[in-house]
């Protein structure tokens, strides 16, 4: 039987970082996937990108993993939020943040999720105590006072303290441990495609509320935009099935012409959009992280910014745990982390959720409201900073991976 510190079974992209920073604290850490590599880094895989706050990027440089993605990745310089109908006019209440307004750089990158996963898997690849198992998965768990024992479905075992599980949404081992989860599904659909424009974004990402949902667009390198495009669920399927010229026309509907001509180009994906959150995020020697243990409305792109962040508060309590000579899968320790990013987590999908539900209708009474709100926000330079500081994940209490440092 093989042994570890900890086993984490999902190497997506909260999977991977977690397992690294486990395993730069000198953790022996195996990470099982049911993909294999090539699947995983083909570029059909996934035709999303990121919106990574910068506290995002600031752990993923403390990681060494940064340093491989950042060419790859565009700076948003301006997010420029406005209300309005598709073909019409945007009101004229809107909302901008501009990162010169709080003396930085960017308020964070975008990073197409193929690149971050490359960049990934190169460093895994180069660290020591790290083993990637794919294509496998936890077949079944069993615990007890002394530690985990995770089955994979080729019969192999692997014997640890502590069991992670981060992968994704429809999580079989959360099930196979009885975490129930409550939750919801949006009467939408994310569209995800990209989009090349005559001019340059200059950085700008939009955020343009239609009566189906958010229509955004984030700025790619070149001359390149990739699009969230949250539709309602029965007339996505129609949008998706145009031909070229249909699809663009429906396009430049919502895109508008500020950046001149525009198309779509490669593929178009769809996501059907949901929230849930798990009851438990922790039992003895047992753990979740990542869109297993919460899955939020793609909104304020930041379901991933709080997967990374429960992988830089998991290492730092694993960590301080075995320095301090504590059994790393103990109740008492895990609970330390769920105390840390329960709260936090549902308090960030509950926003979401709200925002959603104020924004995508054609109510007027709460159009003129929202537009009010808009403007209020984008005329009070403090909450203007507020909520910049809250998109650059600096709120609440950060994990010193996020601050920079190491775990
Ligand atoms: C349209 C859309 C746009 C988004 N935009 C943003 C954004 O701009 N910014 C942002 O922060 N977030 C965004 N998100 C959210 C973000 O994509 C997710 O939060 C993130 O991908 C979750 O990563 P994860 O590693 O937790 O899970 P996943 O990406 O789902 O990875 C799970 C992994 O587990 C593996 N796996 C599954 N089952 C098993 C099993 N039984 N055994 C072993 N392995 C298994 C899978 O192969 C996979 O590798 C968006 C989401 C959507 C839908």
């Amino acid at each position: 039987m093989k042994q570890a510190d900890v086993v984490i079974s999902g190497g997506g992209m909260v999977g991977l970082t977690l397992g690294l920073a486990l395993a730069q604290g000198g953790f022996r850490t195996a990470i099982v996937d049911l993909a294999p590599a090539s699947t995983i880094l083909d570029p059909k895989f996934d035709g999303r990108v990121s919106a990574l706050a910068y506290a995002s990027v600031r752990m993923l440089t403390a990681l060494g993993v940064w340093e491989r993605l950042a060419p790859d990745a565009q700076p948003i310089r301006e997010i420029l939020v406005t209300d309005g109908q598709a073909g019409k006019p945007a009101s004229p209440f809107s909302l901008h943040f501009d990162a010169q307004e709080v003396g930085a750089e960017s308020l964070g990158h975008i990073a197409e999720n193929r690149h971050i996963r490359a960049a990934l898997y190169r460093a895994v690849e180069a660290q020591a105590n790290l083993e990637l198992i794919a294509p496998a998965s936890v077949k079944s768990l069993a615990t007890d006072g002394g530690g985990a024992i995770a089955r994979l479905q080729d019969g192999s075992q692997i014997a640890a303290p502590l069991v992670i599980a981060a992968d994704g949404r429809e999580s079989r081992l959360r099930s196979e441990v009885g975490i129930n989860v409550v939750g919801w599904s949006y009467p939408q659909t994310g569209i995800v495609a990209t989009a090349e424009h005559e001019k340059p974004h200059n950085g700008v990402a939009y955020e343009h509320f239609l009566p189906a949902g958010p229509f955004a667009i984030l700025p790619m390198t070149g001359n390149r935009s990739s699009l969230v495009w949250t539709e309602d669920k029965h007339k996505a399927p129609g949008l998706l099935a145009l031909d070229e010229a249909g699809f663009n026309a429906e396009l430049s509907r919502r895109f508008g012409n500020h950046l001149g001509a525009v198309k779509a180009t490669g593929p178009r994906w769809s996501y059907p959009l949901s929230f849930h959150m798990a009851r438990e995020f922790v039992r003895p020697r047992f753990a979740l992280a990542g869109d297993c243990a919460h899955g939020i409305h793609p909104i304020a792109g930041q379901g991933l910014n709080l997967g990374l962040k429960d992988a830089a508060a998991l290492a730092e309590v694993l960590l301080d745990a075995a320095r301090q000579g504590r059994d790393i899968g103990a109740l008492d320790t895990l609970q330390r982390y769920e105390r840390w990013r329960r709260f936090d987590s549902f308090a960030l999908g509950a926003s979401t959720d709200a925002l959603n539900r104020l924004f995508s209708n054609d109510i007027a009474p709460l159009r003129q409201l929202r537009d009010l709100g808009l403007g209020i926000v984008d005329a009070i330079g403090p909450a203007r900073r507020f909520f910049m500081r809250h998109a650059g994940g600096d709120i609440g209490k950060l994990p010193r991976l996020m601050r920079g440092e190491a775990a």
